[in-house]
């Protein structure tokens, strides 16, 4: 039942984090459903399973096992109304709290809440992005991660070939081939070494390599 406490999740499930800053670290991972874009090559699940109150949620995250931090990922989870609840209850709880979002519904006053703040602009919003890219640089403990395909992006290429102020490299930025594929994977180590720069970083999806949650 719906009530003013419950969210939409899809699952919540103890692994490895495989992916930017905190890879190889264990991580539980609470996937909430629903997201306010509809990427074409969108492969995440995040149809809603079932509906779990706050307060549940946090009880499931603590039988999984110990865990310093909680990874809210989804779908969106910047759709969420309810998410500063259920952070605020895990940070009450101890956790740590990283958040994997588009971005687009993150603002500055919500990113505050988070240790850290996983932003993975989508490139085919073109002009969105350079907008998004500024919010980011204004927000502490965030890491960008671009997920890189075999088609060039404008917005791409001016992120890491034209960016005026060297205190955007400041935020890591975790160039992530997709679905591993081996060109996408050329095309990131290329540009890591041509960015020359220690904040931009190559980030392999472990979890996908390990065939682990
Ligand atoms: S933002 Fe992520 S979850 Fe949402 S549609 Fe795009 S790829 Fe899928």
């Amino acid at each position: 039942m719906r009530t003013a406490d419950t969210l939409e999740v899809v699952e919540v499930f103890r692994s490895l984090q495989g992916e930017g800053q905190r890879t190889g670290r264990v991580t539980t991972f609470v996937r909430l459903a629903g997201c306010d874009l509809a990427c074409p090559w969108c492969d995440t699940d995040h149809k809603m399973r079932e509906l779990v109150t706050v307060s549940d949620l946090v009880e499931r995250v603590g039988r999984l096992g110990p865990t310093g931090w909680v990874c809210i990922t989804g779908g969106e989870p910047g759709v969420h109304d309810r998410l500063p609840m259920l952070v605020d209850w895990l940070k009450r709880s101890g956790y740590k709290v990283q958040v994997e979002t588009n971005g687009l519904v993150i603002d500055l006053a919500l990113a505050g809440l988070f240790d850290l703040v996983t932003v993975s602009p989508k490139l085919h919003l073109g002009r969105k992005v350079a907008r998004l890219i500024e919010e980011v640089r204004q927000m502490s403990n965030t890491e960008l991660k671009v997920v890189v395909d075999q088609h060039e992006r404008p917005w791409f290429n001016l992120l890491l070939d034209g960016w005026r102020d060297d205190s955007f490299f400041d935020c890591p930025i975790y160039l992530q081939p997709m679905s591993c594929g081996p060109e996408e994977t050329r095309r990131c180590v290329n540009f890591v070494e041509k960015m020359g720069r220690e904040s931009v970083r190559l980030s392999l999806q472990v979890q996908k390599i390990l065939s682990i949650p």
